[in-house]
């Protein structure tokens, strides 16, 4: 894409009514703009990368068998009626039919594909299944000033498993563990998210958490030193020494970027969801849940990966792979780039080319702050070497490139995701 065609431009100034790092960085970037407290749109750069976040979590989901679906957003009071969530939740955003009738908007959907799922499951043959959506979630939070890791109105992946019985449902409760730390791995932050025990459920002891290191983190874990399993803060009374018997632990502050729960057969049981077995026998479906919000795994990797010059996206979720910049406006520069440019995009490198008429301190302030892996440089003085400079905004490491070997080393970027 030609940066003289993207309609969003950067900022100098912070936005006077954002408090968070996240929405700062990332409005001053242009990729997303504030509708109101807690409600954000996603511009150009910006949807380009949850559509990457999207596209590495749908890979993993697909990895462990899940089914792609979406469900609808208004929702069916009689159905969370059944399981006392319609009245004791106060996070609803709740609206009413013309013609009279109260709906709300989902906040969550174990209620309504449970009750989907009634239509499909009768025997123990139709077990185990996998379900998964990416969907706009509405909560109606009393705070929201965390950017775009607490939204009111945001995209959110979530799974829900159903399984013959405790033994098969702790089988896929395990391999979704697995896929999430490999989520968290490809999104750039794996070393610094840590799987973390916590207080939850009605049917374990407690839930997985996943909690990612960061300064301004809103909860707090204590990391065992000898085998790294986490403990958020709230439970961690409980557990004096760590399962694997030590008792040496380091405090960090943290976000929750995903969560895995057991649910049991709280929601089979209130709607009926059951199976028969060999013997003839109706059991409830055990359930489990699993959650990514897409905005907050986004704000996440802006705030733990920016340094004090902008954003810095890993590839895999980065809007563009190549920043091309264009040094200069003599004819032979601009065919050069432009020619650079083209090559690429034959090859099927996804590049932003500033090709705009501004100042190369200009370029170069804005390449920082929008962040993009790597940034190649084309001016008169590489137009006669025929290298061009290219840097890694991550280390800052320069090398010179031709144009097959920066397709090479992009490729080999590529690969490692
Ligand atoms: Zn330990």
């Amino acid at each position: 894409m030609r940066q003289t065609h993207l309609f969003t431009k950067t900022r100098k100034e912070s936005p006077k009514d954002e408090t968070s790092k996240n929405a700062d960085l990332l409005i001053r970037a242009g990729f997303i703009h504030k509708e109101m407290a807690g409600v954000y749109d996603y511009l150009p750069l910006g949807l380009r990368v949850i559509k990457n976040i999207e596209g590495l979590i749908r890979k993993e989901m697909d990895k462990v068998g899940g089914q792609e679906v979406e469900l609808s957003s208004l929702q069916n009071k009689e159905i969370w009626e059944k399981t006392e969530r319609w009245d004791a939740k106060d996070i609803w955003f709740k609206t009413e039919l013309n013609g009279g009738g109260e709906l709300g908007l989902g906040f969550t959907h174990e209620e309504p594909l449970t009750q989907v799922m009634t239509n499909f499951v009768s025997s123990y043959k139709d077990l185990p299944l996998s379900v998964y959506q990416f969907q706009t979630k509405f909560r109606n939070e009393l705070r929201a000033k965390s950017g775009i890791m607490r939204g009111r109105e945001f995209l959110m992946k979530d799974m829900y498993t159903f399984a013959l019985d405790k033994e098969q449902h702790e089988e896929l409760y395990a391999k979704l563990k697995e896929a999430y730390i490999e989520i968290f791995k490809k999104a750039g932050i794996g070393e610094i998210t840590h799987p973390t025990k916590a207080l939850g459920g009605t049917f374990s002891p407690y839930s997985d958490e996943f909690q990612t290191e960061t300064g301004s983190g809103e909860d707090t874990i204590h990391v065992c030193t000898a085998c790294n399993i986490a403990y958020n803060e709230e439970v961690k009374g409980e557990f004096e020494k760590c399962t694997c018997g030590s008792d040496s632990f380091e405090t960090k502050k943290t976000v929750e970027v995903g969560n895995i729960f057991n649910l049991g057969t709280k929601f089979s049981e209130a709607l009926g969801l059951s199976y028969k077995d060999e013997s003839g026998k109706e059991n409830n479906v055990h359930m489990g849940s699993y959650g990514i919000g897409l905005g907050r795994l986004m704000g996440t990797i802006a705030e733990t990966l920016s340094d004090e010059k902008g954003l810095v996206w890993p590839m895999s979720v980065a809007p563009f792979q190549v920043h091309l910049v264009r040094l200069g406006d003599n004819e032979e520069v601009v065919r050069s780039a432009d020619e650079f440019y083209e090559g690429l995009l034959r090859e099927g490198v996804e590049v932003l080319y500033d090709d705009r008429d501004v100042s190369a301190g200009e370029k170069f302030n804005d390449s920082d702050l929008i962040g993009i892996p790597l940034r190649v440089v084309v001016s008169a003085k590489t137009v006669q070497s025929g290298e061009h400079e290219m840097v890694e905004r991550q280390s800052g490491k320069t090398h010179f490139v031709t144009e097959s070997s920066l397709v090479d080393t992009i490729q080999s970027y590529v690969r490692e995701i």
